[in-house]
């Protein structure tokens, strides 16, 4: 009877004791979840909210403790965030706040540990002070560069004048070509911030349904003489048309930008191609997928995530020679995005590079 009872006794203890670690793992975890300020909200798959912490509260003015276990889209009356999970696409956006702030808000898809799904969360993170910085360093930028446009004009005006007036000797023509190479320069830098600058703040080139086919040839015919120059082949694989929603002078500007890169860093006896397709999305819709690839130098893997930074350039020995300012792909990928694209980049070191711009169809 003794042992009997010992058993039990002891059963019930370690039932006790597994019940106690598990509460005490629930209570860290929402510790943990309470204490952030980042909002946390998950709904299950049968669109119930299951979880919203603490958070929720001050950023999207919601009560934790009436929104959970009720049907998400019936508390949540704030509309981004409804769309957010109505869409239900993880990965990470941008969402405007009710009270005029901005969160970054990271969609992901909850499964257990043995890989079943459990639904969708989402957590938003408050980055307006990152973003007015944003847009303090943005208007810093533009006021500097419209100020400097003159005084550059002026410096390459002279240096012209200082050539034609000067003496005749090929050292001092060297040095007032210099004079004018460098304002050249500086003249492209400012001229490719204040682009960045119109495009970033919607004040740009009208869009319209467009042919981008045109836009493409003509993008190869600017920069056929510097391929001729090094002999590099350049390829056009274009449909007969592909209608998108653009401003045709931006969107060459991008193709310009994309092609001579191409050029820019492969070596000669290398090939650069330019292709374009479309293919129908689901709902009607389509997407004309523009490729630029080239057989040059690559670029590394390091590099590969910051290329479309401004001012971004890489260092390498084989690079370090080939001028530019490094704000070619920031402007190209401003122009896509700002119609609605996308444009990603593959590089496999050594043998070329592929940039793929995906444009939204223009709907009839
Ligand atoms: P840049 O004026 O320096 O060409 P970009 O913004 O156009 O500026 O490109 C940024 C950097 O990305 C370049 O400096 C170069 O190192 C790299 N890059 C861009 N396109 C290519 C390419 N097709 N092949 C190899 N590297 C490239």
């Amino acid at each position: 009877m003794a042992t009997l009872l010992a058993a039990g006794l002891s059963a019930a203890l370690e039932t006790s004791q597994a019940y106690q670690t598990l509460a005490d793992e629930r209570m860290t975890m929402l510790g943990v979840l309470g204490s952030t300020a980042d909002a946390v909200i998950a709904m299950n798959q049968g669109g119930l909210v299951l979880l919203a912490n603490g958070a929720v509260r001050q950023m999207l003015g919601l009560a934790p403790d009436t929104v959970e276990g009720r049907p998400l889209l019936e508390v949540v009356d704030y509309g981004p965030l409804r769309e957010l999970f109505v869409k239900g696409t993880p990965g990470i956006s941008e969402l405007p706040l009710p009270d005029g702030r901005i969160a970054q808000a990271s969609m992901v898809q909850v499964v257990t540990p043995f890989g079943e799904p459990v639904g969708l969360a989402v957590v938003l993170r408050d980055i307006t002070l990152l973003k007015n910085l944003e847009q303090m360093k943005n208007d810093f930028v533009n006021t500097v560069s419209h100020d400097l446009k003159s005084p550059i004009t002026v410096i390459a005006g002279l240096a012209d004048l200082l050539r034609m007036a000067g003496p005749t000797n090929p050292g001092f023509e060297k040095q007032c070509q210099d004079i004018r190479d460098t304002a050249q320069h500086m003249a492209d830098l400012v001229t490719d911030l204040l682009d960045i600058g119109k495009i970033e703040a919607g004040l740009d080139a009208a869009r319209e349904p467009m042919d981008l086919v045109p836009v493409a040839e003509e993008a190869l015919r600017i920069v056929r003489p510097n391929a001729q120059r090094k002999t590099i082949e350049l390829r056009a694989d274009l449909p007969a048309e592909a209608i998108v929603t653009a401003a045709p002078i931006r969107l060459k500007q991008a193709l310009v930008n994309l092609i001579d890169n191409g050029v820019k860093y492969t070596p000669s006896g290398g090939k650069v191609t330019v292709s374009a397709a479309f293919s129908a999305g689901g709902d009607g819709a389509g997407t004309v997928t523009i490729r630029v690839s080239d057989t040059g130098l690559g670029i590394p893997a390091r590099d590969l995530p910051h290329v479309f930074d401004k001012f971004y350039r890489v260092k390498s020995t084989a690079t370090r020679d080939i001028a530019g300012t490094g704000l070619g792909l920031a402007i190209t990928r401003t122009i896509v995005e700002s119609v609605g694209g996308r444009i990603r980049v593959e590089s496999v070191g050594g043998t070329g590079t592929t940039f793929t711009v995906e444009l939204p169809v223009a709907r009839a």
